[in-house]
Order: structure tokens, then C-alpha cells, then sequence
């Protein structure tokens, strides 16, 4: 069910001195079973912005409606709401606290009512999805790697069976491989578990690779929206926010500028590999 956004405006200490508008008329909708990136400079409010998804900070003004209907409303169940959209915070090793791998993966749907036998099952499911098995149960989650301990902490969202995953740059911190098994395992979810993931990102060369659409925020406004191949073609204005176009893009613009005919619309490692063994057959 989408989570869409109308005229969103939020403001840090409203009515004060202090006051900061960070996001500003934000209109989107996010779809369910969609992998959406949201990248933007630092303090563009991507961080902002994800915490309105499941109620962490509130609008201060504007709506924000779940399969059409106002979370904001008083008689909203919002615990259902945080149920449906999880969300996993940067570092997210620091959601994790219980001293075994599986009770914490039980958490979540503990504080959801549900019976034993429901809790294991879903954090059961949860450990499956991530792809951690029953040897880990019993595993100091402080004592994993840094990836392990980033899956644990994902079971322990995904215990709760949202529909929506919100990612805060997940992948930060972990070397190249930690990092590309983590973004194949969340595409994996979306893809085979059929998960809305929303990813913050500033690894262009990631969301390329990565995700079904890009929404990029500029200064609190939403600046693109559109398929990663399309926001890309936007080169310059992206250079000139500080963000860049995927590495490969760039190299593919390198040849063109030398005079070879590459293809400066691909985005992806594997298509430009294709792309430049074409060219020099
Ligand atoms: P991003 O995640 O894109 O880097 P943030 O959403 O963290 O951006 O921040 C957007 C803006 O809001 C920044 O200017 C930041 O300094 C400001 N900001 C973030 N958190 C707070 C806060 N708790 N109080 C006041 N201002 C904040
Ligand atoms: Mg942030």
C-alpha cells in the first residue's frame, strides 16, 4: 500500500529563533515492492525525511497518507503503522541490544502482541530473509562482523513483516564486499520477498546499480524523481549540487569526449562493459 506524501513541510524548532525549514512542499509517493534511492548533498534532509515514514518527527504541516488514509489522524493506529514500515537507522549495529542473535531478532514482534509461536516464526523468517540460519540463535550479535551484526539488525525490522524498508546508508562503513553483499541482499528482498525499499544513499555508483528510481533532494525540495537512467542524463546540475554521475557514466562521457561514439546513457557496470568491448572490437 503507498505511502504518499502531500506538501510535506518540516521545520526543526518551529516558532523559534532557531527555526530551520529542511523539507519544503515534499509531494511523492512511495510504492510498495519498489526500490526507490533518496540522494541528495549532505543536509539536503534525506535523513529528515525517512523519519516522517514511520512517525519518528511529524509534519509541520502538510499530510502524509498510508494506502490513503492520514497517519496523522487521532485516532490513527500508529503502532501498526511502525509495523508496516521499518525502519533501520544508520549504524543500524546500534539497534541491536539483547545479548543473543535470535532474541534479538524477537524484539520487534514481541512489542506486537503476538503469541511465542507467531514471535519465532516471524523472527525465524526474518534470520531466512537475511540469510543468517540457526547457528547464529545463539551468537553474541556484538560479536559478529560488521555486515552480520547490519543483518541482524535488518531481521530484527524485518521480523515485524513491513511492507516498507527504509535504509539510511546502510552500506556505510563496510569494505567493498561487505557493502555489495548488504545492497544484493536488500535488492533481494524487494525482488524476492516483494519489500518497498527505501534507500538513503550517496554512492551514485550504488542507486545506479541498485535501485528502480531515484528521488533526488536539493535543499529540501525534490529536485528528480524519475528511473536512474533518466536522472542521470542530468549530469551538470548534479555536479553542481556536489553530487556526480556513476563512475562508469563518467568514463563512458571520457571516450565520447575523445571522440569515440560510447553510449553516455548507461549506467551500470555490467552494460558498460558490454558497451566498451562493442566499441573496440
Ligand atoms: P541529510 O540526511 O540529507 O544529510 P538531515 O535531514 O540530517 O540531512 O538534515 C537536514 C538539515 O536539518 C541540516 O541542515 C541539519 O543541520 C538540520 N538538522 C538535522 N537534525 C536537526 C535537529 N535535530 N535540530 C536542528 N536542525 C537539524
Ligand atoms: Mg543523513
Amino acid at each position: 500500500m503507498p505511502l504518499t506524501l502531500k506538501k510535506l513541510c518540516f521545520s526543526y524548532n518551529p516558532g523559534t529563533a532557531l527555526e530551520k525549514k529542511v523539507l519544503k512542499d515534499i509531494d511523492l509517493t512511495f510504492r510498495e515492492g519498489e526500490f526507490t534511492a533518496v540522494i541528495g548533498p549532505t543536509g539536503s534532509g534525506k535523513s529528515t525525511l525517512i523519519q516522517h515514514l514511520d512517525l519518528l518527527l511529524k509534519a509541520t504541516s502538510g499530510d502524509l497518507l498510508y494506502n490513503g488514509e492520514s497517519i496523522y489522524g487521532d485516532k490513527y493506529d500508529k503502532k501498526a503503522l511502525r509495523s508496516k514500515v521499518g525502519l533501520v537507522f544508520q549504524y543500524p549495529e546500534y539497534q541491536l541490544f539483547e545479548p543473543e542473535v535470535f532474541t534479538d531478532v524477537c524484539f520487534g514482534p514481541k512489542n506486537q502482541g503476538l503469541s511465542e509461536e507467531e514471535i519465532q516464526a516471524g523472527a525465524r523468517e526474518a534470520m531466512r530473509l537475511v540469510g543468517l540460519d540457526e547457528s547464529y540463535d545463539t551468537l553474541s550479535p556484538f560479536e559478529l562482523s560488521g555486515g552480520q551484526k547490519r543483518r541482524v539488525a535488518i531481521a530484527g525490522v524485518l521480523a515485524m513483516n513491513p511492507e516498507f524498508l527504509v535504509l539510511d546508508e546502510p552500506a556505510a562503513g563496510l569494505d567493498p564486499r561487505g557493502k555489495k553483499e548488504l545492497l544484493d541482499l536488500i535488492r533481494k528482498l524487494c525482488t524476492e520477498a516483494g519489500k518497498g525499499i527505501i534507500l538513503v544513499s550517496h554512492s551514485m555508483d550504488d542507486v545506479a546499480e541498485y535501485a528502480d528510481r531515484i528521488i533526488v533532494l536539493k535543499d529540501g525540495r525534490v529536485q528528480f524523481d524519475d528511473a536512474p537512467r533518466e536522472v542521470f542524463k542530468h549530469r551538470e546540475e548534479l555536479e553542481e549540487m556536489g553530487l556526480s554521475i556513476p563512475k562508469v557514466t563518467q568514463v563512458l562521457h571520457g571516450l565520447k569526449e575523445r571522440g569515440i561514439p560510447a553510449d553516455t546513457g548507461l549506467i551500470s557496470i555490467e552494460e558498460t562493459k558490454e558497451e566498451i568491448l562493442r566499441l573496440f572490437r
